[in-house]
């Protein structure tokens, strides 16, 4: 199993990648595969979704809907315009009714997909099931899928396999149905591989890359990815108002930039936490307003990479700015892919350390690996962003990716400049290695409460009092 950069770095829409852009493609998939099929096809009529578990209780705040009906009109998050795709769902609600795959019209409509929030199957949380009816509403063929973080979707068959793959190769997580066997499994194997051949982690990264694309492509393709986060920052930082949900919670970004610029039009080097904490607010007002952004390697932690980056590029000193983007995101990846295969980034997995401490990590490692970091100085900083986000629990106030996820964006990124600091004062010998972090993490998630799990059942959500409009 073997989880590319290319995997955890995906263009798609706010506000969350395991509720928004997860069941949009889930939705899709489902509905060319049945309108594809030569017998089940020309008899479709009309089609049945059902959400369970997380994806019911959280899923008006998170766009769930509106995203499973735009799936099935055959759209993809990756090309989706963000503006047009809402108005359009408002549309079909309106109106009383989809065009299947953009072709075939059926009566679903966003307020008539079925919720069951205190369901939760048995096989994952963030569980759907679409049906295809005939005209007479006989059922011609029926799919259960999982969104299981980051984007990521798979059927109840191919999650049974994978589970079933874990429990032979031993208790833990791994990431994708890809069957090719990655150059290192472990923080442990990709310090040796670093060390044997002479490399950097972000050289070591792109050996494993090249299983799947040329230098080029990858190059290429990660300078496309950080256009993308460069440009949310900036909309994000121009863009005010109240972000949509009914919080009422209002964009900050844009006030605080235009203060911060006349105070500090140069970038001082004493604001650069100032700086970096405006960027991942950005990102993240952008995301929960529903706009364009790169999973990385959830949307709800999509702010920290970009702001890491952000004070790689304004507060270094470099050559060449296209280089610094793609070690960074290369390093970043490398322990990225260890998170998704060997624990999860998935909030409704293990929690919101998973996804900020996930990110944080990431984060940590690629700033680490553009100042200079010997390979085992860049696991140390990925290693302590990691264990200081230990614990950290999903408890989303109104089930919307707003409070505390846009802050916590900002504080991912401190600690993961802050994690880099302390790598680079000692010499990469140190307590905790990688391996027993991210570990750890998994466990801690295993034994965290469904309530800090993604079903705003927990914590700030049920503390902070709010009363939200109705379905
Ligand atoms: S609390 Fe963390 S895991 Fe939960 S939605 Fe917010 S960012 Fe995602």
């Amino acid at each position: 199993m073997s989880v590319s950069l290319f995997d955890l770095f995906k263009i798609g829409i706010g506000p969350s990648s395991s509720h928004t852009v997860g069941p949009m493609r889930a939705a899709k998939e489902f509905a060319d595969e049945a309108l594809a099929h030569p017998t089940i096809g020309p008899d479709i009529a009309d089609v049945e979704v059902h959400l369970y578990g997380s994806l019911a209780a959280t899923g008006m705040g998170h766009g769930t809907l509106d995203a499973v009906v735009l799936g099935l009109e055959g759209n993809d998050p990756a090309t989706i315009d963000p503006t047009e795709a809402w108005a359009r769902a408002k549309d079909i609600d309106a109106n009383g009714g989809l065009m299947l795959g953009g072709r075939v019209p059926v009566s679903l409509r966003p307020s008539t997909i079925v919720l069951h929030p205190l369901t939760f199957l048995p096989e994952h949380s963030n569980g759907m099931t679409f049906a295809v009816l005939d005209e007479d509403g006989n059922e011609l063929d029926k799919r259960t899928m999982f969104s299981i973080g980051g984007g990521f979707v798979v059927d109840k068959e191919e999650l049974e396999a994978t589970r079933a793959s874990e429990a032979a190769e031993g208790d833990s997580a791994s990431g994708t149905e890809d069957d090719v066997k990655p150059i290192f499994q472990s923080g442990e194997e990709l310090l040796r591989v670093c060390e044997e051949n002479g490399i950097t982690v972000s050289q070591a990264m792109l050996m494993r890359e090249r299983q799947w694309r040329t230098d080029s492509e990858i190059r290429q393709g990660i300078l496309d990815i950080w256009a993308v986060m460069e440009a949310c920052i900036e909309r994000g930082m121009q863009t005010s108002g109240v972000l949509p949900g009914g919080l009422n919670v209002r964009r900050r970004a844009a006030t605080w930039h235009d203060a911060l610029q006349l105070e500090d039009p140069n970038h001082r080097a004493d604001n650069a936490f100032e700086w970096v904490s405006l960027a991942a607010l950005a990102v993240n007002e952008e995301n929960a307003g529903g706009g364009r952004v790169v999973t990385a390697p959830t949307n709800g932690a999509a702010g920290i990479i970009p702001a890491v980056m952000y004070y790689a590029l304004t507060y270094l000193n470099y050559d060449d700015r296209d280089d610094v983007i793609v070690r960074f995101m290369l390093a970043a990846a490398a322990f990225g892919s260890l998170c998704k295969e060997r624990a999860s980034i998935s909030g409704a997995e293990v929690g919101c350390q998973g996804e900020v401490g996930s990110a944080s990590s990431m984060a940590a490692a690629g700033l680490a690996e553009v100042m200079g970091a010997k390979p085992r100085q860049v696991e140390n900083a990925a290693e302590i962003a990691m264990e200081h986000n230990l614990g950290l629990t999903c408890d989303p106030v109104g089930g919307l990716v707003q409070v505390p996820c846009i802050e916590r964006n900002a504080m991912g990124a401190i600690k993961s400049i802050t994690a880099v600091r302390f790598a680079m004062r000692g010499n990469g010998e140190h307590f905790v290695s990688f391996d027993t972090v991210l570990e750890t993490m998994r466990r801690t998630g295993k034994d965290m409460h469904e309530h800090y799990k993604e079903t705003a059942m927990g914590g700030l959500a049920v503390t902070v009092p709010v009363s939200l409009p109705a379905c």
